[in-house]
């Protein structure tokens, strides 16, 4: 049976060759051909030999993904929705912005931890992605945007990333290689839902990218009420293990915080957050709720304020963020776990 090539880090690849009795160097030069000159064709790769062209066409295929929809949202943002081979379905987002244009990547069809106010987890988990269908919603954008770049990508489509720890350590391993796509690390952050122990083998890696913590509360009753993964890692060991993390990072970690009214925006709730938060080096983004099909409502202005106030009393730092493609349902928590069934 073929092997993707677009599974495969590049030491991988290196050591499938060498497997071979062919030169390691044919791995760089197949890295070039695929992630620089964009070529994915093994035939047309014209400086390796005939023999090791055709080693790779009996032995390797190029996968794809079938773009089924493309929106545009009135703030620029844009949202593909991406059918898999089992007929699954992942979006994916771009979200330009004057001076980055990051994309917002999908790690598994569905999520299982059921956060109470997002639309990913609402029909479950099917299945991780393997490595080249992370890989390759990069490139599929990359190529349409091309003479544009990628500037940034974030694991904070549908999915928990580290509850798909190998493979999206395996995208980022192909996504910064210096011979292929050669993103650059600090570009490259990872969201999760706090997995406490992951967070800590993440940390161990020094990968030299951002941590986002998607904290939105500050107490374990509260952080219960919303997101039950917080019943297996309660907050004393989330921020353990995030503490961990930042000694070994060079950046601040970032906490998400999604402002959900008359839940978590009362003046208790900033103090708890800045106890939570003190001696360590973070970044904190408020995020007004996002509507969606479920029972949340974002505060009003007024609401907002107070919070803030609170923080800035408390000295903690944070940016109050504008959400991004609402009107196209691309916005944080609104991507669907399963396209089909929400049609
Ligand atoms: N599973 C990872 C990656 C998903 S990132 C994680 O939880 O971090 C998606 C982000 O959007 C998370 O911070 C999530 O909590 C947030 N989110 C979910 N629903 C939202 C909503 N309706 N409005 C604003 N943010 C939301």
């Amino acid at each position: 049976m073929k092997a993707d090539i677009k599974d495969y880090t590049l030491s991988e690849l290196e050591k499938c060759f060498i497997g071979h009795s062919l030169p390691k160097f044919l791995a760089r030069q197949v890295f070039d051909w695929v992630y620089k000159k964009r070529v994915e064709d093994f035939l047309k790769m014209s400086n390796i030999s005939n023999d090791n062209r055709l080693f790779l066409k009996d032995n390797f295929y190029f996968s794809w993904l079938e773009c089924i929809k493309r929106e545009v949202s009135r703030d620029k943002t844009e949202k593909f929705l991406f059918k898999l081979r089992d007929n699954t379905h992942i979006e994916t987002v771009l979200i330009p912005e004057p001076l980055r244009r990051t994309l917002c990547v999908s790690s598994q069809v569905g999520c299982k931890f059921s956060c109470k106010f997002c639309a990913s987890g609402q029909f479950g988990f099917k299945r991780n992605l393997g490595v080249s269908e992370i890989i390759n919603q990069y490139l599929f954008i990359a190529d349409a945007l091309f003479p544009e770049t990628i500037t940034n990508i974030v694991f904070m489509g549908v999915g928990e990333p580290l509850d798909n720890f190998t493979n999206v350590i395996k995208a980022i391993g192909i996504l910064t290689e210096p011979a292929g796509p050669q993103v650059s690390s600090r570009r490259i952050t990872i969201s999760t839902c706090g997995l406490a122990p992951e967070i800590i083998e993440l940390g161990k890696l020094s990968l030299g990218i951002k941590l986002s913590v998607s904290l939105h509360a500050s107490t374990d009753a509260k952080r219960s009420n919303l997101m039950p993964v917080n019943k297996t890692y309660p907050l004393s060991e989330l921020m353990k293990a995030v503490r961990y993390f930042a000694k070994h990072e060079r950046y601040p970690v970032t906490f998400e915080y999604v402002l959900i009214r008359g839940f978590n925006t009362s003046k208790e709730d900033a103090l708890q957050l800045s106890r939570l938060l003190s001696g360590l080096r973070y970044k904190i983004n408020l995020i007004p709720y996002n509507l969606s099909s479920l029972d949340f409502n974002s505060p009003d202005n007024e609401e907002i304020s107070l919070f803030t106030g609170e923080l800035q009393k408390r000295g903690v730092f944070f940016t109050l963020r504008k959400p991004r493609g609402q009107d196209i349902t691309a916005a944080c928590g609104q991507l669907r776990a399963s396209w089909s069934r929400t049609r």
